[in-house]
């Protein structure tokens, strides 16, 4: 039987893959049976490791751009997964106007604790606490200027009405 110049590529492509996996899976029994080595390496080797990732890093622009996009993206799509894709306020469900709030409305010391890292990377290192939520950016600024929404005071003098 002979094979289609498809099936043969599509043959490379799998067993370059599963190669992949294989070394991969071996490198990282290797590394954790000499994982003092490995820091013992990097330590020395830190100043040089990083001007040669700067320099990389300033080769690769557009490369870097777009993972930091990708990774930017993924973040976020995992952000929504934890805290809900919809504003828990309003219900707005266009996920590309929602924020992620601080419930007890403590996020400027927050913020201040972080840094300048980013908080959507603070969150995934601290496996998505308790404390957040998703709101639009509407609600979020309403609750951050006047400590409620609107949406929720006609809500009451609704019910209040009735
Ligand atoms: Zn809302
Ligand atoms: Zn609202």
């Amino acid at each position: 039987m002979t094979q289609t110049t498809a099936e043969k590529t599509e043959h490379k492509r799998i067993y370059t893959a599963k190669q992949r996996l294989r070394i991969a899976a071996y490198q990282k029994v290797y590394r954790a049976a000499h994982k003092k080595e490995f820091q013992a390496y990097k330590r020395k080797h830190r100043v040089r490791a990083r001007r040669q990732m700067l320099v990389w890093r300033a080769k690769h622009k557009l490369r870097v751009q777009l993972m930091q996009k990708r990774h930017r993206a993924k973040l976020r799509l995992e952000i929504l997964e934890h805290y809900g894709n919809v504003c828990a306020c309003c219900g707005e469900w266009h996920t590309e106007f929602l924020e992620v709030d601080h419930i007890k409305n403590d996020g400027n010391l927050h913020r201040k604790e972080i840094g300048r890292g980013s908080m959507y990377n603070w969150l995934r290192q601290h496996h998505y606490p308790k404390g957040f939520q998703m709101l639009c950016s509407n609600c979020n600024k309403a609750k951050a200027n006047y400590h409620v929404c609107p949406h929720k005071i006609k809500k009451a003098q609704f019910e209040f009405s009735i």
